[in-house]
């Protein structure tokens, strides 16, 4: 991949809506380019009419096209077809993404559209893999429990990753025989919009899948309170996520899926190996995408042994990144996503400050040509529990440090009151790593690493303030269906 003109890649506006692009009477959105700050493009925002369209044609498609119905290896089919379309389209798509999202072009192409693939070609496998379950009932009785697809799933993502985040919530949906009506983050619509477009393409019944565009509080709120919307999965922040589980109740009492944000801790033992290695983990773990992900390890815990020595690396380490247009092929740091962001981080970082913070590295808006807000991976020591940069979910490359003694005090600083998420811990001691995984408060542990593989049997999902339920794994599958149980007597 070489680099790329942004002003040549076009852009649909329209909601896409039972395979066709139809543009919506509301309000027009302006999309701006992270990199840059540039108005990009537009949206043509789904007001409460058109959200009902979308809704009401996606009940009709999977009834109508036997999509609900079909067998579940015809299902499978079909979501194979749909990835390799993915991947034949790695380019457009990748362009999409890189131009409206933080996501550097080389970075999408080599590993953002793969893994949209390869998450949708796992729950294709799931597809036909799943039977109920007959129970052990009373003499000449069969008691069983039947999987069935809730109906339509109504699905909101993030701006952070928006084709993974849509393939995790698409696949094992339409994989059960939902249908789906997907919303994109309206600061990056257009990736997500491309896949529905290839999902028709690849023979999924046109109107299975929908996007639509907007705002959370117009396009989201009438999605998430639709009387069709059988159940509703969210990944976002957390206090969207307590909004929508609240409106959800209110109506209809639809079940929730929720991955919501996270504080998570990197917890390093003196005894945990090659220090370059370490280093370079916790450095991977809290910079990628500019610290914009779930489950940033943005609290370094660190045993008083190899503290300096490890600060000394992480210091070098953050002097290496170089801001880029995310259509260059040599960038590999990412913007974050808009001026709101920027100054959201910045405001965060000044105020640990105020509050006794020393900053070791970072701290600032790197310059740079345009109007994009590319943060300095940023090192915080000298900060205590109730520091605002230890509490708050920042979003962006700030890593704080703090420093133990013993194993007990190590768990005692991992523990947050918000946010169970992910953790991670370092060491090549077996015991102290189990011990480790019983005591955290966490929906992930990660042991001797810090990121995701393509694992897709690993589900993902917080503990407390982090969420409720799983994204990916057989678990996001089993989510997708509901139980119905039979007794019949003979
Ligand atoms: P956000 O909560 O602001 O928005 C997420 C989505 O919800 C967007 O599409 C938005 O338009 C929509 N939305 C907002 N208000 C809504 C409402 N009232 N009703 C319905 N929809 C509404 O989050 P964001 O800023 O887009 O993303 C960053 C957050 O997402 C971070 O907190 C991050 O940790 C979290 N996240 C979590 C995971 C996970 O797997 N746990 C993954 C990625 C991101």
């Amino acid at each position: 991949m070489s680099d790329f003109d942004p002003e040549k890649i076009t852009f649909s506006s329209g909601n896409y809506i039972n395979g066709e692009y139809i543009s919506a009477p509301g309000d027009s959105l302006g999309v701006k380019r992270p990199s840059d700050g540039q108005l990009y493009a537009e949206i043509h925002q789904a007001d409460a009419q058109t959200v009902d369209a979308a809704v009401t044609l996606a009940e009709a498609a999977r009834i109508d096209s036997g999509w609900s119905t079909c067998s579940p290896r015809e299902r499978g089919a079909a979501l194979f077809r749909w990835a390799d379309l993915i991947d034949g389209d790695s380019e457009y798509l990748a362009k999409l993404e890189a131009v409206g999202s933080t996501r550097p072009i080389t970075d999408v192409i080599n590993h953002e559209v793969p893994f949209t693939a390869a998450a949708i070609r796992f729950y294709a496998e799931c597809a036909d893999k799943y039977s109920g379950d007959v129970l052990p009932t009373r003499k000449n009785s069969l008691g069983m429990l039947i999987n069935e697809p809730y109906g339509v799933i109504g699905a909101i993502t993030p701006w952070n990753f928006p084709l993974s985040m849509a393939s995790w919530k698409c696949g094992p949906a339409l994989a059960a025989g939902n249908a789906v009506v997907l919303k994109p983050s309206e600061l990056t619509p257009f990736s997500t919009a491309r896949l529905a477009e290839l999902a028709v393409r690849a023979g999924i019944p046109a109107g299975v899948l929908n996007v639509v565009q907007g705002s959370g509080q117009t396009t989201g709120n009438a999605l998430v309170t639709h009387p069709l919307i059988r159940k509703v999965s969210f990944t976002g922040s957390t206090v969207t996520g307590a909004a929508i589980m609240s409106q959800a109740a209110l109506h209809g009492t639809k079940p929730v899926t929720l991955e919501l944000g996270g504080k998570s801790p990197q917890l390093v033992f003196d005894d945990a190996g090659d220090i370059d290695e370490v280093a370079d983990r916790i450095f991977q773990g809290f910079t990628a995408n500019a610290g914009q992900a779930c489950v940033s390890g943005t609290r370094l815990i660190v045993q008083r042994g190899i503290a300096a020595a490890l600060t000394e690396k992480l210091i070098a380490l953050c002097q290496q990144p170089q801001p880029g247009m995310t259509w260059q092929a040599s960038s590999r740091y990412s913007p974050l996503i808009d001026q709101r962001q920027g100054e959201k981080v910045a405001s965060i970082v000044a105020a640990s400050v105020a509050q006794g913070a020393e900053i070791l590295a970072g701290g600032q808006r790197f310059e740079h040509p345009g109007d994009g807000w590319f943060w300095q991976p940023t090192l915080l020591a000298k900060v205590a529990c109730d520091n605002v940069a230890v509490q708050q979910e920042i979003f962006g490359p700030v890593l704080t440090i703090q420093v133990f003694d013993d194993e007990h005090e190590a768990i005692a600083l991992a523990r947050h009151d918000v946010f169970g998420l992910c953790a991670g811990v370092h060491t090549l001691n077996l015991p102290r790593a189990m011990r480790l995984i019983n005591a955290l408060d966490a929906g992930t542990v990660w042991v001797n690493r810090y990121r995701r593989t393509h694992d897709f049997i690993i589900p993902t999902g917080g503990f407390q303030g982090s969420g409720m339920g799983k994204d990916l794994g057989r678990q996001a599958f089993e989510a997708s269906m509901r139980q119905k149980s039979v007794l019949i007597d003979f």
